[in-house]
């Protein structure tokens, strides 16, 4: 099975709870206990997240602003 992959939909002037919205988990639309592993050094940034109440990893690719605005946000 591929990987579940999406591009974020935030704008890189939404506050950090849009910006956790946008990397919900796909399965049980919540942002709260999603594991998130940035990858934003490379030439195509996106967030490994992970849920673990569905037990299901998907990727989320960023435009590069969107890489510095999520690399901005609190953590956790
Ligand atoms: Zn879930």
């Amino acid at each position: 099975m591929a990987p579940l992959a999406d591009t974020a939909r935030f704008r890189t002037n939404d506050p950090d709870v849009l910006v956790s919205a946008s990397l919900a988990c796909p399965v049980c639309l919540r942002g709260d206990g999603v594991e998130r592993h940035p990858a934003l050094d490379g030439y195509d940034p996106s967030v490994e997240c992970g849920c673990p109440r569905c037990d299901v990893r998907w990727r989320v690719y960023l435009q590069p602003l969107q890489a510095l605005r999520f690399s901005l946000m609190d953590p956790g």
